[in-house]
């Protein structure tokens, strides 16, 4: 069994990257720019821009974080967003999710210049990548074909199965684990709460991704010897014996299903360093395609 460990690999993206902003730097050119909007003050989304905004001063980009209050208004977040899109120091932006509930996360998805979406959420570059053209990829299922990509896992002609149908996991991985090309070209059943007998289709999978958040879900007696898993599932545990006040777990059990698996991410430490790794990754991409453009 191996371990596909996101945080090394995550690592040596960021170096990849950061050579390249030294090339950029030595050009004389703009250095990548990431802003980042945050609204309100959920624990785990200070944590993950926290995160986003340090990895960017390692590797040499700029980064602006706009932290808004919990009662700002949807007008008000909608005028940032419009601001950003004409920001010419700004290449790229995120908009934390998730929103709280008076905004309409929709509609400020729908006011981000595509050309800024660095999350790949906006349905143009959804739409685009469903179509195999060029775009921005969302991050976490990027950062998911390019670790099994980079452990040179075998994907064409395999059965995977997705377990969760989100618009930012589950939906695009499954899109780009079936799509033409050299490392993908495998055939996908796509999971949700209403699927009937998910374990008689994980047991017929070579590659599982779990994305539903909930410890534990997938155990050992629902994946067969050899099978790929890839877990997705972040969730924060209650647990007064850590320091922060809680632990940290994925969908999967590790203890079981680690036994069976060839390949398996860790929760933490697997997909979520890559994550971050795949946003900068695109945040380079929109700096290179703004000075191709002059811009
Ligand atoms: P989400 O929007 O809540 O979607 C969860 C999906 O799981 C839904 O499609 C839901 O089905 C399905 N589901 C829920 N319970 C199920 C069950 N018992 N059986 C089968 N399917 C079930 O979640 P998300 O945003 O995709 O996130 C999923 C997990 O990944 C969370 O733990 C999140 O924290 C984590 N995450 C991690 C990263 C990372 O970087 N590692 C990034 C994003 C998210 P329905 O559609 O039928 O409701």
């Amino acid at each position: 069994m191996t371990i596909l460990n996101g945080k090394e690999i995550a690592n040596k993206i960021k170096d990849e990257i950061a050579a390249e902003v030294g090339e950029i730097k030595s050009r004389g050119e703009k250095v990548p720019h990431l802003a980042a909007v945050l609204v309100g003050n959920d624990g785990a989304s200070l944590t993950y821009v926290g995160s986003k905004v340090r990895s960017c001063n390692r590797i040499g980009f700029e980064s602006t974080l706009k932290h808004l209050p919990e009662d700002t208004s949807e007008e008000e977040l909608l005028d940032l967003v419009s601001e950003l899109n004409n920001d010419p120091e700004i290449d790229g932006y995120i908009v934390q999710l998730p929103l709280p509930k008076h905004i309409d996360e929709q509609k400020v998805l729908l006011a981000v210049d595509p050309d800024k979406d660095v999350d790949g959420f906006h349905p143009a570059n959804f739409g685009k990548m469903a179509l195999d053209m060029e775009s921005f990829i969302p991050a976490t299922p990027f950062g998911i074909m390019e670790l099994l990509r980079r452990y040179n896992v075998e994907v064409e002609g395999k059965h995977a199965v997705v377990i969760g149908r989100s618009h930012i996991v589950g939906r695009p991985i499954s899109i780009l684990l079936s799509q033409k090309g050299k490392f993908a070209n495998a055939t996908v059943t796509l999971t949700h709460s209403r699927t009937k007998d998910i374990k008689a289709l994980t047991l017929q999978a070579d590659i599982i991704v779990s994305a539903l958040g909930v410890p534990g879900f997938l155990t050992g007696d629902m994946v067969r010897d050899g099978a790929v898993i890839i877990d997705v599932g972040i969730t924060r545990v209650p647990d007064e014996s850590k320091e922060r006040g809680y632990y940290i777990t994925g969908d999967v059990d590790f203890e079981s299903v680690s036994k069976k698996a060839s390949y398996i991410t860790p929760v933490p430490g697997g997909v979520g360093p890559m994550t971050i790794a795949m946003l900068l990754q695109n945040t380079l991409l929109a700096r290179k395609r703004r000075t191709q453009n002059n811009r």
